[in-house]
């Protein structure tokens, strides 16, 4: 059997933290919308157009919020990540000239958000003490 080739999965936006649905949520209504949602190589939801996006979004909400700017033509502009839930990332398309274009005002991404890394390093911890 083979799998049909859907370009945007209702799962993957179901899959999308509080953070990160409103920033879709807030894209649609101010007229950009998804073209595209994938679950292997990142989960990552594309789209269509850089702006708009943040629009009328909550400081905070836009305070979890994190940018991560690729600049690659092969692949898209940047990156918006919610630094409270690792996982998926709402992703600006690149289009020519759109380097151009600041980072939405949003601190740099880093990998291994503060938060999470303690989260991790206390997780470790207690399988050290079993
Ligand atoms: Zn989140």
């Amino acid at each position: 059997m083979s799998e049909e080739y859907v370009p945007i999965r209702q799962e993957h936006l179901d899959a999308l933290c509080p953070e990160l649905s409103l920033v879709v949520a807030d894209a649609i209504a101010a007229g950009n919308r998804v073209s595209e949602t994938w679950d292997s190589f990142g989960h990552g939801v594309l789209l269509r157009h850089p702006r708009p996006v943040l629009v009328n979004v909550p400081p905070q909400t836009r305070s979890a919020l994190t940018y991560r700017a690729i600049d690659d033509p092969h692949y898209w502009l940047g990156e918006i990540w919610c630094s409270l839930h690792p996982g998926w990332f709402v992703a600006l398309p690149f289009t020519a000239g759109a380097r151009d274009l600041p980072s939405l005002r949003l601190p740099d991404f880093r990998w291994g958000p503060p938060t999470s890394r303690r989260r991790l390093l206390r997780a470790v911890l207690r399988l050290g003490r079993r």
